[in-house]
């Protein structure tokens, strides 16, 4: 996923990637998650269910459509969303739809192909 992605994607995954220090332990965004969530954040593309259901910030939703991995990840999604993610793009229903709706950057990335 490190190949010629665009400005906003490549700086975004960084702080995705970094481990930060939350109490005696360390949290990042799971790594199965950070290309939908740049696709949706960088380039208003529709996540899958769980993802939708976590922005929304629907915790029952989220809980049910959580996999294996990410049922036990919800922490460390949300500490990345509070202190990365754009205010306007998450935090209910209404902030999703309006996100998908705005126009987004169409900067060459290879989050695209
Ligand atoms: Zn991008």
């Amino acid at each position: 996923m490190s190949t010629e992605l665009c400005a906003d994607c490549v700086r975004l995954l960084e702080s995705m990637q970094q481990l930060a220090p939350v109490g005696n332990v360390y949290t990042s965004v799971p790594e199965g998650l950070r290309g939908g969530l740049l696709r949706y954040i960088v380039h208003g593309i529709r996540p899958g269910d769980f993802l939708t259901a976590v922005l929304s910030n629907d915790l029952a939703e989220a809980c049910a459509r959580a996999d294996d991995l990410n049922r036990h990840r919800l922490f460390d999604i949300c500490f990345w969303l509070y202190n990365h993610a754009p205010s306007p793009c998450w935090k209910s229903p209404k902030n999703v739809a309006a996100w998908l709706e705005a126009p987004r950057s169409t900067a060459a990335c290879g989050l695209l192909r």
